[in-house]
């Protein structure tokens, strides 16, 4: 059948990629929020700012384990001893009269500045000397102390709307004392792998045909980006199959299809869309593998909750080329429809273990194993039979990005590795 006319838009790598930010940029945030317990936050999205309770440090903050002093009793004039006046410990405050001249505290590291000290001196740069303290350096002001409110004033943000949730956030949450957080409900993805020849993991198998790995696959990526994956049913290559996908499709956040999408008789999965009045905004990508690459929008039907836009991808059927084409163009979607402010790929410098074969006139991705060492991140190819070879794509953990036009890349030239 013929291709809808109108739609071949193919864009540089670069081009595609500003395109899917643009878009995921100006999509509308989620909706649904739902509150979920601080022990359960892990991998989700806040919908509502965390709001420091208290100052922080809510009090002058000692640093070091030491003796809490006057600075200005450790300059170089008062060579006599100090008199160590008492102990503290984190969480005792100290009630008796504030430190006098000639006095020290002993302070463990944690614990608040007793009224009158204004430094810490560590106990390593100190000496006992006849029941009392001797030092060996001079001390500033507020040396090894953090001064009330200094990392955070009561009242502002700490965590803004569309921040993921980690460790290190759900440290701070809990620092505020929030059991409960506000976040975005995860973003529904329908997958839909098209073609003839899959058969599902359960069904008996002819010697041709292929078992249908590819929404598995994506179904983990979409969950380990925080979106709720929902597998449909295969379709064959033939627009009412694909019809129907398209309908279902209409339920969920973001549609994915697999297959079906490159220049063959039997590759449908535009035309079928276009029947719904999809928007493309392209139809190809100058990438290897990938280049089918299809990414647009489909105009909900009326009596759709909510009305609007549903985002569709058309993978291409290759295991590879698919998997690529989601950590490229489809994880930063998925992250902004799940509230992230943050969405873009990531992409690091590492220097090529090897030398490599330039001279291809699109822009590759091809699986590889990064090293870091001290002196810097190794990056080395995996080698591979192509697209379809998912074996060896396990073997890596990222994809060097070797660019479109240069002849040749020597080992030991730094390349960009897309992580995943
Ligand atoms: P297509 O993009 O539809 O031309 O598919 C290209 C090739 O990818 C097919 O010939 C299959 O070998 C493979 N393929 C397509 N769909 C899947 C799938 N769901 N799971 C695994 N392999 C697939
Ligand atoms: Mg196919």
């Amino acid at each position: 059948m013929e291709r809808p006319p109108g739609i071949d838009r193919i864009l540089r790598f670069e081009e595609a990629l500003a395109v899917v930010l643009r878009q995921a940029q100006a999509s509308p945030s989620p909706e649904a929020v739902e509150t979920v317990a601080l022990s359960n936050a892990r991998g989700r999205v806040l919908a509502r700012a965390v709001v420091a309770d208290r100052d922080q440090p809510p009090f002058d903050r000692a640093t070091r384990d030491g003796y809490a002093v006057r600075a200005a009793d450790m300059g170089g004039a008062a060579l006599g001893a100090l008199r160590v006046v008492g102990s503290l410990r984190a969480g005792e405050t100290w009630k008796s009269p504030p430190l006098r001249a000639g006095e020290a505290i002993e302070i463990m590291t944690g614990a608040g500045l007793p009224a009158g000290a204004d430094a810490v001196v560590m106990v390593e740069d100190t000496a006992p000397e006849n029941g009392g303290l001797r030092w060996q350096r001079m001390l500033r002001v507020g040396e090894n102390v953090v001064p009330r409110g200094a990392e955070t004033r009561a009242g502002s943000v700490v965590l803004a709307r569309g921040t993921l949730l980690e460790g290190a956030e759900i440290g701070v949450a809990a620092s505020c004392g929030q059991v409960e957080l506000e976040v975005f409900a995860r973003p529904r993805v329908a997958i839909a792998a098209t073609g003839d020849e899959l058969v599902e993991l359960d069904e008996p198998m002819q010697s041709a045909q292929i078992r249908n790995s590819n929404s598995y696959a994506l179904a983990a990526l979409v969950e380990s980006s925080g979106g709720v994956a929902e597998r449909l049913a295969i379709a064959r290559d033939c627009v009412e199959d694909l019809r129907a996908r398209i309908i279902e499709g209409f339920q969920a956040d973001l549609l994915l299809f697999s297959g079906g999408v490159s220049m063959g008789k039997y590759d449908l999965v535009e035309q079928a869309l276009a029947e719904f009045g999809a928007e493309f905004f392209f139809t190809g990508a100058l990438i290897q593998p990938g280049k089918p690459i299809v990414f647009g929008r489909l105009p909900r039907p009326d009596g759709l909750h909510p009305k609007g836009w549903t985002y569709f991808f058309g993978l291409p059927g290759n295991p590879v080329s698919a998997q690529v084409c989601f950590h490229l163009f489809v994880a930063p979607m998925l992250r902004a429809r799940c509230g992230r402010v943050e969405v873009a790929p990531l992409f690091v410098e590492a220097r090529l273990g090897e030398s490599v074969q330039g001279g291809s006139r699109v822009t590759r991705f091809l699986p590889a194993r990064v090293s870091g060492a001290w002196d810097g991140v190794k990056v080395r190819l995996v080698g591979w039979q192509g697209s379809g070879d998912v074996v060896a794509n396990a073997r890596g953990d990222g994809y060097a990005v070797l660019p479109a036009g240069e002849e040749a890349f020597a080992a030991g030239e730094t390349v960009r590795v897309l992580l995943r």
